[in-house]
């Protein structure tokens, strides 16, 4: 069963829809109240009663192998990125491949119930054993009606003083890892951190793949590695299937040279993915009064027509213990850390959200027109304002035509009058 009408649905720019798909792709869409009801099953009917209708969610940016642990790895107690490793190397020690996959099969519970079909994650290729590769792998397959799933091999320890290192991410993309990751600023010095990111493009370039670093993820002004992914990526074309993660020594450069970055960046074509809850936590634990925000310069990067997707980065690990996979508490938090509280921000945060967000994971078929994969949400309220101002359970998450996860709405009674208390409509 993969055909569904999705009736009376409100599309970001305000119109009302009846989506009509068959087979599981989008086949038509049409006014509301216009769609071919008779030729569906009731059962295989959801009255969307004027909610807003976006495609689904993707995921740009998480560690499904750490996700889960911060009861094997033990509490961050300084909040540092610093521990948040060095917690995870000791864990890494003991993983266990049925608990890799029983942990990131919850998580990807949760992401779906969220509306994300599409998710990348990191998954770290030094650890010992190829326990959490495996597990991944086998993840992949076993959930691939819930979500696509893309791995990024992602090296904690050196590429460059670390013998094994280069050899564990070659053996990772033969395993069937999809993507080339990196960590230059985990290097001991500025030359390694350098040949670091040569050497993870020359495999990205070598074996045809996309590239995903973990890049410039500190307070350090001088953490300046950016510059050289930019200039590597452009001279061998393959920018436009290159993403610099997290990016948040942007915030601490000078003005004149965040914007030769912002520039740089827009020249190559590469994407950045900004994770708000984490990095709200991590930047700024080695400063004293005032404390930096440390999130990367959105604005200008998108002003420049660079794509900022916005991700969850670490679950409930040492690295970061909140989080629960929901996208709306991503750009909830970012609403507030990078000052996109702005009435005319509401429509670039959904961009984010969307579409860009989309282009780091990949575009095949996407988006609410004829001939896009039937993978759909329907919202918990009408205006996309709303949406992010609520973050209401998602009414209905579909995939390829099949629906993946439903909220059966129940609200919370006002004992005072004992009226229902409905966050998503204000009073008429
Ligand atoms: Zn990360």
């Amino acid at each position: 069963m993969s055909d569904i009408l999705i009736q009376n649905g409100t599309t970001r720019s305000g119109d009302r829809v009846d989506i009509e798909i068959r087979d599981g792709t989008i086949e038509t869409i049409c006014a509301a109240g216009s769609g071919s009801v008779a030729a569906f099953d009731r059962a295989d009917r959801f009255d969307a009663d004027g909610r807003l209708v976006t495609p689904t969610f993707s995921e740009p940016h998480t560690h499904l192998d750490s996700a889960l642990t911060v009861d094997v790895a033990g509490t961050n107690e300084t909040g540092t990125l610093e521990e948040g490793w060095e917690l995870w190397q000791a864990c890494r020690e003991q993983l266990d491949k049925s608990a890799v996959k029983r942990r990131a099969k919850r998580v990807i519970e949760w992401y779906v119930t969220h509306g994300v079909t599409r998710i990348r994650s990191h998954v770290d290729v030094t650890a010992p054993h190829w326990e959490s590769v495996d597990a991944l792998l086998e993840v992949r397959e076993e959930l691939s009606h819930l979500v696509d799933l893309q791995l990024v091999a992602f090296p904690i320890d050196s590429v460059v003083y670390d013998p094994e290192t280069p050899d564990q991410l070659e053996t990772a993309l033969e395993r069937g890892v999809d993507v080339v990751g990196g960590l230059p600023h985990g290097e001991a010095t500025r030359e390694a951190g350098v040949e670091h990111v040569q050497h993870v493009v020359d495999l990205a370039d070598a074996y045809d793949r996309p590239l995903d670093l973990h890049i410039d993820e500190t307070d350090d002004p001088n953490s300046r590695y950016t510059e050289v992914l930019a200039v590597e990526t452009r001279e061998r074309e393959i920018g436009d299937r290159t993403t610099a993660s997290h990016v948040t020594a942007l915030h601490s450069y000078p003005n004149t040279y965040a914007r030769a970055v912002v520039q740089l960046l827009a020249d190559a074509g590469i994407s950045v993915v900004t994770n708000p809850l984490s990095n709200a936590i991590l930047q700024g634990r080695y400063d004293d009064f005032p404390r930096r925000r440390g999130h990367t310069r959105i604005t200008a990067l998108r002003e420049h027509g660079v794509p900022v997707a916005i991700g969850q980065d670490d679950i409930v690990d040492s690295t970061y213990q909140y989080g629960d996979g929901d996208p709306l508490t991503a750009a909830h938090t970012l609403v507030h850390f990078a000052h996109l509280n702005l009435r005319h921000n509401v429509s670039a945060l959904w961009e984010m959200l969307l579409e860009e967000s989309a282009q780091v994971v990949g575009t095949r078929q996407y988006g609410l027109t004829p001939g896009s994969a039937g993978s759909l949400i329907v919202h918990g309220c009408t205006d996309p304002f709303d949406v992010l101002r609520t973050r209401e359970p998602r009414a209905l998450v579909v995939k390829d035509g099949v629906p993946v996860a439903r909220n059966n709405r129940q609200l919370t009674i006002l004992d005072d009058g004992k009226r229902p208390v409905d966050l998503s409509r204000r009073p008429e």
